[in-house]
């Protein structure tokens, strides 16, 4: 399996980093794609190193680090990182409108910018999208010219909205949300394809259920992938076969 969306870099993780890479192992977590916060989680993953597990690095400004001011090398930045080989994807990226909605101009501006650089480097941007699923669609609209791709990240939407994406050329990340009891989110992508779709755990936030609350990390995508699998009637070895093979190909590394 694929861990598409992990922060596995944080501090939170500094005190048992080996006996949580441990457990992912035994989860059969062979990959862990790190989405950034700001320019500063980049040196925290470059300090990741296992035998037996890959982590693909990704730099972005997620949505509520974005300040008033855009600086002006941003897209300078970005292109630097997400041209190198050794980074996969543009993020995370996208709008939060839960917790501000005091700077929408900036975090589309922003959003703009990453979705400018995705296209140039042809890597996908991880887009985060709370409360705002109206105004990010209609970005993908307005940027979509038939070469960007990405990952609506943490998929929560209604059905009309996750066929929309993938009108546009979105895949959607699959977390602990879908695993939650009253949230629907299982009964939505019960009706849309499987193959569009990743799993993620978004590690140290939003666990699955049987560990809602708790911290998460790479290991839990197991519920998250049984939940899945439940859903569609498949074996796990089914859903991680088709989960992960998607996930390589937008993600452009080598086939296991
Ligand atoms: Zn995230």
């Amino acid at each position: 399996m694929l861990d598409t969306h992990s922060h596995i870099y944080l501090p939170k993780f500094d005190e048992d980093r080996d006996a949580v890479n441990q457990r992912a192992l035994e989860a059969g977590v062979k990959g862990i794609f790190m989405p950034a916060i700001d320019f500063d989680s980049i040196p925290q993953m470059e300090k990741l190193h296992h035998p037996e597990i890959n982590f693909y690095k990704m730099a972005g400004v997620h949505p509520c680090e974005v300040k008033e001011e855009i600086p002006g090398d941003l897209e300078d930045e970005l292109l630097e990182f997400c041209g190198k080989d050794d980074f996969y994807g543009v993020g995370e990226t996208g709008l939060d409108y839960y917790w501000s909605t005091e700077l929408v101009e900036q975090q589309k501006e922003s959003f703009r910018i990453h979705c400018k650089v995705a296209k140039q480097v042809q890597k996908p941007i991880i887009i985060h999208n709370r409360e705002s699923t109206e105004d990010m669609l209609e970005m993908i609209d307005q940027e979509q010219d038939g070469s960007l791709t990405g990952i609506w990240h943490c998929f929560n939407g209604s059905l009309e909205e996750g066929r929309r994406a993938l009108d546009l050329g979105l895949h959607l990340g699959i977390g602990g949300v879908a695993t939650f009891k009253n949230a629907g989110v299982d009964k939505t992508v019960a009706q849309l394809p499987v193959e569009k779709m990743v799993l993620e755990t978004d590690a140290p936030y939003l666990s699955p259920t049987p560990k809602r609350g708790k911290r998460n990390e790479p290991a839990f995508m197991k519920f998250t992938s049984q939940k899945l699998a439940d859903i569609f009637g498949m074996s796990l070895e089914e859903i991680d076969a088709t989960t992960t093979e998607t996930a390589e190909r937008l993600f452009k590394i080598p086939t296991s």
